[in-house]
């Protein structure tokens, strides 16, 4: 049972990956061991990670200071239930969590997953509006914008882009929302140097208008769309929402999952709208992914004391959700070594010089008549292509070249942890550059 070959084929008969049928139509590939930026295979081929495990794994793999978190952790509790007992993890966790967002964000919900805190976040506006002296029940829609992700349990699918693939599947079963038209995506020299487009606001100034009564929140990844389709807008659009929101007595809900620590260059996405003194803030924060440095699964969800306290000492004075593995110790011992390895590092300089980097070897790209734009915003970069990218072909291809990518649809993007030295992001934008030279379209 423990040849490679017997291990994969067990796998291709047995095992859900994401996204993909069994047996999958391309196998996946089988990692042994995974050290700094590096994924090694079983046949020993090293490829070099331009996906930081979707976005997680900001400092690199088998990182010795994440690992000695999680082995003294485990000699003292591993996990108690949170309901009636607390532990100095999630306490020391949400102290920090609370430190580095917005002062208003005093408040931590630790949820076990990105979905999962879309949910809570979520579930959180409703009750907040049923938790009011006079209760308003109707609001409990919510709107956003298209192209959008927000994970896939099934409030935060009925955010999700409503033409994407999970709306054709499931189309009636998933709650109605709003949607407004998304911003265009522009990059970040453009929105620093040309006027913001009013056009821009101009639907989901209509939609906010017309549905308010009925929306609890407005929900957004902020800045970066990610997996709806890797795509960047304005910080003006988001100071406008943030006014509409207030002047419609609607909710913000930003979903920093992806965008969170360090990825677009600022600690958060929502901090590209001004300084500390006017830079807008949520009402809610979703934070997941890069919070325990990809090490484990854990979310969290932030929110004001007006709303905490609304809910507190609402109808049913508290807050209907309660996971099994909620603030489970070893994901908060390892989550706060990796936010103080984060704070401690210089991370701003080093996502700097990989958007620079990015910026110099993909823009090139951009006279192949197979590319249609090329975006970089921190340490993200987007290659998108003209036609579909024709997944098994491409992952061959990228394997050859000692890299790991996984484009979907018409992208070809990375999003490398942040200690990629400057010669492996050459080999992978080196290899980005062939494979566009390649065409392999579907
Ligand atoms: N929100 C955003 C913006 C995401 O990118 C993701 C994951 N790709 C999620 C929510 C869902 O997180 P998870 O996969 O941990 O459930």
């Amino acid at each position: 049972m423990n040849t490679p070959e017997l291990q994969t084929s067990f796998d291709q008969q047995h095992i859900w990956h994401p996204y993909s049928a069994i047996p999958p139509s391309i196998a996946p590939l089988l990692v042994k061991k995974a050290q700094g930026c590096e994924l090694i295979l079983d046949d020993d081929t090293h490829l070099i990670d331009g996906m930081a495990s979707w976005w997680s794994v900001i400092h690199g793999y088998n990182h010795p200071l994440l690992n000695q978190a999680l082995k003294s952790q485990i000699d003292k509790v591993s996990h108690v239930m949170f309901g009636g007992l607390t532990h100095e993890p999630a306490i020391e966790l949400s102290r920090l969590l609370i430190d580095i967002t917005a002062p208003e964000l005093d408040k931590v919900f630790l949820a076990d997953s990105g979905s999962v805190a879309v949910e809570v976040a979520m579930k959180m506006a409703v009750q907040y509006w049923r938790s009011l002296p006079e209760p308003k029940p109707d609001k409990s829609k919510f709107l956003t914008i298209k192209q959008g992700y927000h994970g896939d349990t099934l409030n935060a699918m009925s955010v999700c882009d409503p033409d994407n693939g999970i709306h054709q599947v499931f189309g009636d079963w998933v709650p109605k929302q709003f949607f407004a038209r998304s911003p265009g995506a522009r990059s970040k020299t453009e929105w620093q140097n040309t006027q913001f487009d009013e056009q821009d606001i101009e639907d989901f100034k209509h939609q906010i208008q017309t549905h308010h009564s009925q929306i609890a929140a407005v929900i957004l990844e902020p800045i970066c769309q990610g997996a709806g389709g890797m795509r960047f807008y304005s910080p003006e659009f988001l100071r406008q929402v943030k006014k509409l929101c207030e002047q419609y007595d609607v909710l913000l809900i930003l979903d920093e999952i992806a965008t969170g620590f360090g990825r677009t260059g600022e600690l958060f996405a929502y901090e590209h709208t001004g300084n500390k003194e006017n830079m807008i803030a949520p009402d809610i924060l979703c934070l997941g992914k890069a919070l325990t440095g990809g090490y484990m699964s854990l979310a969290a969800v932030l929110t004001t004391d007006k709303i905490s306290s609304t809910i507190s000492n609402g109808q049913v004075k508290a807050f209907m959700h309660g996971p099994t593995f909620m603030g489970n110790p070893l994901a908060c011992a390892v989550a706060i070594e990796s936010i103080k390895l984060l704070i401690n590092s210089p991370w701003k300089k080093n996502v700097s010089m990989i958007e620079t980097q990015l910026h110099n070897e993909l823009s090139p790209l951009r006279d192949n008549n197979q590319v249609v734009d090329v975006r970089v915003l921190g340490a993200i970069g987007v290659v998108e292509m003209k036609q579909d990218i024709d997944m098994a072909k491409t992952t061959a291809f990228f394997k050859n070249k000692g890299v790991w990518l996984r484009p979907f649809g018409k992208l070809l993007y990375l999003m490398p942890p942040y200690i990629i030295s400057a010669s492996q992001l050459t080999q992978i934008t080196r290899a980005m550059g062939e494979f566009v030279e390649t065409k392999f379209i579907s």
